[in-house]
């Protein structure tokens, strides 16, 4: 099975008169995080670490902050493209991990709750999902929100099998058709193929 890694970082400042989103959640505090969008440091880094997981650039390639488009917007929605990104190249998500680092507020009485709100939004089981936080002790960065996340994600399925099982299916109808040709030009058996239908539908009420 075909595994890969993804990292992603955010930082945002706080700001008084935002409201906080972190982890799609809305949190009671004085100030929330100054952003082009809701400032969701967590769901960005997420989002950050699945489009590398698959090479398909960064968030902001997707979503300029110039953008008029993405004002205040509910990050869930960068979220959404990065897991059609993860889609489109075949493979879905094993696990997610992530650090926050940020002086307040206290985030481990509601990192339950967030687990279970990304957990949703990345279409995962909660276990599958982890929260962390630190506070930025020694960094001089008490007004600032950061996160790290690292997501690791495997094949969903081999298109490549797919496509040697059916040329194997192929294979073993031209293999009858040749058996039969031969049936009938030895027995002098017009050929005849009866496919019988998997269920008789008429039946059915
Ligand atoms: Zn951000």
């Amino acid at each position: 099975m075909e595994t890969r890694i993804g990292f992603g970082f955010d930082s945002h400042v706080f700001k008084p008169g935002v409201t906080l989103r972190i982890g799609g959640l809305t949190l009671d505090h004085p100030e929330g995080l100054a952003g082009h969008s809701d400032g969701d440091v967590l769901l960005h880094a997420i989002t950050d670490a699945l489009l590398g997981s698959v090479a398909a650039g960064d968030i902001g390639s997707f979503f300029p902050p110039g953008d008029p488009r993405w004002k205040d917007a509910d990050s869930a929605i960068f979220l959404n493209l990065a897991l059609e990104e993860l889609q489109h190249a075949g493979f879905r998500i094993v696990n997610v991990d992530t650090t926050l680092i940020l002086a307040a507020p206290k985030i481990s009485p509601i990192s339950g709750e967030m687990r279970v709100r990304v957990a949703d939004l990345l279409g995962v089981e909660m276990d599958q999902v982890s929260i962390k936080a630190k506070t930025p002790e020694g960094l001089n960065l008490d007004h600032v929100a950061q996160c790290h996340a690292v997501v690791l994600v495997e094949r969903a399925a081999e298109p490549e099998e797919l496509k040697s099982m059916s040329a194997v299916i192929e294979s073993q109808r031209q293999l009858e058709d040749v058996v039969e040709d031969l049936l009938s030009s030895v027995h002098g058996v017009p050929k005849k193929r009866v496919i019988a239908p998997l269920y008789d539908t008429d039946d059915i009420t």
